[in-house]
């Protein structure tokens, strides 16, 4: 049976560093993205050149029809043939605003994206997971959801829920042998944070630097691996020590 790693928002940033640590693994990926196929494609070579077979899989976490119409017919196609046994539930938005200001739309996108896309993805792709009793989950969450940030009430909001699901669901599945973890991410250099003042925001932090996508990724592959067999419904957070 040939061996999947699906990565939700898979074309950059973390994402794509994941896409790569798994190849790295040996994992044929999926690589799902929203819209930018020009970067989806980049991860896509760049995953073949680890020697490993990538295909796009273009649909919006955010929509519960997509994943069923785009994703829900990638695991009936795969029969016995093919099977997916690491899911990171990576695609994320930021809309930072006061909350005396947000939108419905702020607060729905963002909470759609994180949150809604964790439960729908995760539940197309369970059920066989759980028949061929081994599988790795990792969501991708932030320290925005532990701590809670100013500016943030729909993203704080959104990563604490997938914290929650992330430990309910890991204690319904665990004698499956199915491991359900989070990654709990401070200040990453990507597109996300682009707009953001590294330098000041830099000061505020123990290791005095943003944290690099490919220094996510390792800990995911981590627990993406046999050897995180034992670690289940944990938040594991990787942020230059700027929160204990
Ligand atoms: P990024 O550079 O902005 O990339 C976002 C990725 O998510 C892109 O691949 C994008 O696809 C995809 N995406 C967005 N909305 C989507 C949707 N509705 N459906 C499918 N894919 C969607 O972000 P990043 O910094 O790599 O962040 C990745 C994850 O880490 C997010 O969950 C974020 O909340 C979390 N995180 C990031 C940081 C940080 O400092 N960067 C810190 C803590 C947590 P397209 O390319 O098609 O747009």
């Amino acid at each position: 049976m040939k061996k999947y790693a699906l990565v939700t928002g898979g074309s950059r940033g973390i994402g794509r560093a994941v896409c790569l640590r798994l190849a790295e693994m040996g994992y044929s990926i999926l690589i799902n993205y929203k819209g930018n196929e020009v970067e989806a494609l980049n991860t896509k070579s760049l995953c073949e050149e680890k020697g490993v077979e990538a295909e796009l899989l273009r649909f919006d976490v955010g929509n519960k029809n997509d994943i069923e119409e785009i994703l829900g017919k990638w695991v009936q196609d795969a029969g016995k043939e093919k099977c997916i046994e690491v899911l990171v539930n990576n695609a994320g938005i930021r809309q930072d605003t006061l909350m005396a200001m947000m939108s419905d739309e702020q607060w729905r996108s963002v909470l759609d994206t994180s949150l809604e896309g964790m439960f729908y993805v995760t539940k197309t792709v369970l059920t066989p997971m759980l028949f061929n009793r081994y599988g790795r989950i990792i969501n991708m969450v932030s320290l925005s959801g532990i701590k809670g940030m100013s500016g943030q009430v729909n993203y704080s909001a959104a990563k604490a829920g997938m914290i929650g699901a992330t430990k309910a669901l890991a204690q319904e599945i665990a004698k499956r042998n199915v491991t359900v973890n989070a990654v709990a991410p401070g200040f990453i250099s990507s597109d996300m944070t682009s707009d953001l003042n590294e330098q000041e925001l830099s000061n505020l932090i123990p290791m005095k630097r943003f944290g690099k996508p490919e220094e996510v990724a390792d800990l995911v592959g981590f627990l993406a691996s046999k050897q995180a067999s034992y670690i289940t419904g944990q938040v594991v957070s990787i942020n230059g020590g700027l929160y204990t």
